[in-house]
């Protein structure tokens, strides 16, 4: 078996160790003669694996014990709508940050339930450059900020957070959560699907303040409501099993590579190796977005021609690095390097690119 770079968006790469252990343990989970995928949601097995995945986000991400752990369906997607939901009204407002793709999406579901005042527009300079996050202020009267902290599809991070005040800062961390340190009291609430950085597709990790959990109004369905999955530990309905178990998996993995700070010198390694290249390629290659707001996660550029970037994907494709399209919004290339993306896949990457460039 010859496995590929994986490149991809999301579903992305996920530890092969990781893998590995999935592929050992998917017939017969400890010896209990069945696979986890196949026992009750209630099984003591089951709920160990469910409450370690919770610990370790907690121990790695530092989280303190006035925040609560939710496990999820429905994606982050289902999140730009159940926050509204739960926290405002047709009275009520948030600040949102218009920083792309993602954040433009969250933004027209929170529109629809309450006010929203943009405290941030990037769509005049092309989503390709933000403020300094020192520079945002939150209305006093709003019940959250709203970021996105990482666009997966225009490349651009934030580097650092605002201070709020007393407005907690909701963000949607789906494609770069775990790859750096985060200072947990400024958010009261942290979303992520799990599917580049936490594991397979199928839970989104929902981290929410304690006390927030009191705004939420029980007029909700049940399973829109915050406040049922947490009384129930994420166990009200039968949680996507296979999807946490992958992800204590990935969990383990992060832990034993030296936890987050471990995750972000990596990160900051790959990136600046692909920065590097396209910087030092007298413009044959460029990177749209501002230096100060480049993403460590999700490095895009463009060639000369659009032929070219066909061209480029193809070939790279053909030496066994796959998923190197730009997003069809946006086209170009794109080479989303997460934390299980070995520092060789990247020089790998790095070496292809400075070579295509002698060659065409
Ligand atoms: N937010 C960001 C930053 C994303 O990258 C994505 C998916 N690529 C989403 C939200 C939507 O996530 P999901 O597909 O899990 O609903």
């Amino acid at each position: 078996m010859t496995r590929k770079f994986n490149f991809y968006a999301g579903p992305a790469i996920i530890p092969f160790p990781v893998l590995e252990q999935i592929e050992k343990e998917m017939k017969d989970y400890k010896g209990i003669g069945l696979s986890l995928i196949e026992t009750s949601h209630r099984s003591k097995e089951y709920e160990e694996v469910h409450n370690a995945a919770m610990t370790l986000l907690k121990e790695l991400l530092k989280i303190p014990n006035h925040y609560q752990i939710l496990f999820l369906g429905g994606g982050a997607t289902m999140q730009f709508g159940m926050i509204p939901l739960n926290f405002l009204t047709k009275e009520k407002s948030c600040d949102f940050t218009l920083t792309g793709s993602w954040a433009e999406k969250a933004y027209k579901d929170a529109k629809k339930i309450g006010k929203v005042n943009v405290v941030f527009d990037g769509k005049s300079d092309k989503y390709m450059k933000l403020p300094a996050a020192a520079t945002l202020k939150a209305n006093p009267d709003s019940v959250y900020l709203h970021m996105t902290s990482n666009e997966t599809i225009g490349g651009i991070e934030w580097p650092d957070w605002p201070d709020t005040g007393k407005v907690p800062i909701f963000a949607d961390m789906s494609s770069d959560i775990m790859s750096r340190p985060l200072p947990i009291e400024k958010f009261g609430l942290i979303y992520a699907g799990a599917q580049k950085n936490l594991g397979p597709a199928g839970v989104t990790v929902v981290i929410i303040r304690q006390d927030l959990l009191a705004l939420c109004p029980d007029t909700l369905p049940a399973y829109l409501n915050y406040n049922t999955h947490a009384k129930d530990n994420s166990l009200y309905n039968t949680p996507p099993v296979f999807s946490i178990y992958a992800l204590k998996l990935v969990l383990e993995w992060v832990k034993n590579q030296g936890g987050v700070n471990a995750m972000k010198a990596l990160a900051d390694k790959r990136a600046s190796m692909l920065y590097q290249v396209i910087d030092e390629s007298n413009g044959y290659y460029s990177c749209p977005v501002d230096k100060a707001s480049r993403s460590k996660m999700n490095i895009v550029w463009r060639l000369p021609s659009e032929e070219k970037e066909t061209k480029f994907v193809d070939e790279a494709k053909k030496l066994g690095m796959l998923g190197l399209k730009g997003h069809k919004s946006v086209g170009g290339c794109r080479a989303s390097i997460y934390n299980a993306m070995p520092v060789e896949g990247v020089m790998a990457l790095a070496d292809f690119m400075k070579d295509f460039q002698k060659k065409n």
